[in-house]
């Protein structure tokens, strides 16, 4: 089934969507003929994890560490590399190779969809994004990528023209989204659904509803989600 912005998966269910037996990777070039994915996930010790612009639709996504495979050194002390020593790129290689064909208008900005890891076994499609830049930050110890992502105006790539095509709206951030699953203990709020539950914004952005607090967002089935977006159209 297509899964829209701000759906809840299972970890199962995120691998089937993309036909993958697992996706161990945080970063995955071209993963599918048509874009790439990534893997945002809140680790303890990142404060600049899943850095929301103001704008409610660009995130800055960190680069990856230096592989751990057979290096006995921290990774977390190294620069982050854009080549494998046999000279190969690395995933920040690809998406920097990507960004600048972009920038000097050889290619097309890469599609990126990115899917949000909320607690143990509980993902959310954040959406198709645009990739559109990337910076080198000092991170106190060492120099990591920042790349820059910017949500796309058509989040329907995979829509067939029979579904139905629910706009996009602001971001909501992932902290947001933990909160708001665990208020609503993982059920939808009208039936009690748990499965194929969806972030809802109560009151639409475009009607001045917010993402950024818990209070205007909750869990729909998928049922109660598309009834009221027939109610709003
Ligand atoms: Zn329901």
């Amino acid at each position: 089934m297509t899964k829209i912005q701000d759906d809840i998966l299972s970890y199962r269910e995120m691998c089937d969507s993309e036909n993958k037996q697992t996706l161990q990777r945080g970063m995955n070039f071209r993963l599918n003929p048509s874009y790439s994915v990534i893997l945002m996930s809140q680790r303890s010790n990142a404060p600049y994890k899943d850095k929301i612009y103001d704008d409610g639709i660009t995130i800055e996504y960190e680069g990856h560490d230096i592989s751990r495979k057979g290096y006995n050194h921290n990774p977390k002390a190294e620069d982050q590399p854009v080549k494998l020593p046999s000279g190969k790129l690395t995933q920040n290689g690809l998406f920097i190779k990507s960004i600048n064909s972009y920038k000097s208008g050889i290619s097309k900005s890469e599609i990126v969809k990115v899917y949000e890891k909320i607690m143990d076994g509980v993902w959310s499609l954040k959406g198709y994004f645009e990739l559109i830049d990337y910076k080198i930050v000092d991170d106190g110890k060492r120099n990591v990528f920042r790349f820059i992502l910017r949500l796309s105006s058509s989040q329907d790539i995979n829509l067939t023209n029979d579904e139905i095509i629910i706009q996009h709206t602001r971001l909501i951030p992932s902290e947001v989204k933990k909160e708001v699953f665990k208020r609503d203990r993982g059920r939808c709020v009208i039936c009690g659904e748990i499965k194929n539950l969806h972030f809802d914004h109560e009151l639409p952005f475009s009607k001045g509803g917010t993402s950024l607090t818990t209070k205007n967002v909750r869990l729909l089935c998928m049922k109660h989600n598309l009834e009221k977006s027939a109610k709003i159209e």
